[in-house]
């Protein structure tokens, strides 16, 4: 079985992993998978971009809201999942903090708006990409995510508590029940039907976000639905099931780097410490500090570098060439959670509690 997620109009196509049901406690990771591709019956199926919309395949397909198509529906993945028990709250957040975290590091924001990934699929077409947090991907899923939990956080605001974007996707999505004939959409659509839930500068506040240069992941959201992203030594039990997912050690925060099978470096953070020091993607870690390389071992290096001045040495094979690299890297092990801010409502408690 393949691990696809495939949106259809009546029946989604959902391939995980054989221990997915068995092995629950274990697979919080990629747990959205169902919530997310049903809710695309509504956005994406039915309710489409209208340059997504074709009249047949010779005709090309543009993908400039695909920000509302996939992150809207990355968003709702989430919130559903966490309202039908999919997922328990805490690891919805651990799952939030690890997208604000993962945006607030792409560091290609610099140069390449958010708007312009939803070209990705057209010129990339989802091929392994080098220097991820530089080059971008397909960000509009999970920042999308990111500025719909803004948008939803700001209605409830705005409105007193009285309106969300539940009432949003009521009336955007929820439309002449039981066809199937696609319903399609711009942009001017969307934030007309914003206004209508909540009168704001709902256009300004997209462009903003869609076409701005951060610095940083809007995470506006979180300060409004009461919560702030910090970094510790500790790892959440869901980061721990997305490493075990995708069988890497993720250092992103921290060395800023990724470490796949065998000490290969699957990824490194432009910029970042690693990055500095001379490592890329592809080279294999062979040992850490004069003994062979694991990842507790390294994990280990980078707790005694936090408390102590000496730096953390790498011996590392490109093809057949070995080197050494010496990182001065002391600010320890740092993995992202949400920490609750005292005396702001929570709405974001709110947003993922079950309905009543
Ligand atoms: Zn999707």
């Amino acid at each position: 079985m393949g691990g696809a997620g495939l949106e259809h109009h009546q029946s989604s196509e959902d391939g995980t992993s054989p221990k997915y049901f068995t092995d629950w406690d274990k697979t919080a990771a990629g747990r959205d998978l169902l919530s997310h591709e049903y809710t695309h019956s509504w956005n994406g199926k039915f309710r489409r971009p209208a340059d997504l919309w074709t009249a047949n395949f010779n005709v090309p397909m543009r993908d400039s809201l695909l920000w509302v198509y996939e992150g809207q529906t990355q968003y709702w993945g989430y919130v559903l999942a966490a309202r039908s028990g999919l997922m328990t709250r805490q690891q919805t957040l651990d799952a939030i903090a690890l997208t604000a975290a993962t945006y607030d590091h792409r560091v290609g924001r610099s140069w390449r708006p958010l708007e312009d990934t939803t070209n990705d699929p057209i010129i990339a077409s989802r091929r392994p990409l080098s220097w991820l947090s530089w080059q971008r991907s397909e960000d509009y899923y999970s920042e999308g995510e990111l500025i719909w939990l803004d948008a939803d956080t700001l209605i409830r605001e705005l409105s007193g508590g009285k309106r969300s974007l539940d009432d949003f996707a009521r009336a955007f999505f929820g439309v002449n029940d039981g066809s199937y004939v696609t319903d399609t959409y711009t942009f001017d659509d969307v934030v007309a039907a914003l206004n209508a839930v909540q009168p704001y500068d709902w256009a300004t506040f997209l462009h903003s976000r869609l076409e701005g240069h951060g610095p940083g992941a809007p995470l506006d959201g979180l300060a409004r639905g009461g919560y702030r992203l910090i970094y510790n030594n500790v790892q959440s039990e869901y980061l721990a099931s997305a490493e075990a997912r995708r069988k890497t050690t993720d250092l992103s925060f921290s060395l800023g780097l990724t470490i796949g099978k065998d000490g290969v470096i699957s990824d490194v953070a432009w910029d970042g410490p690693a990055f500095k020091a001379g490592l890329a993607a592809q080279t294999q870690i062979v040992a850490v500090n004069g003994e062979t390389y694991d990842p507790d071992l390294l994990k280990g290096a980078i707790k005694t570098a936090s408390t102590t001045p000496s730096v953390i040495e790498l011996l590392v094979k490109d093809n057949d060439q070995f080197r050494t690299v010496r990182i001065a890297y002391h600010d320890g092990l740092r993995y992202p959670h949400l920490e609750r801010t005292s005396g702001s409502p929570a709405r974001l408690e709110d947003i993922l509690a079950p309905r009543g």
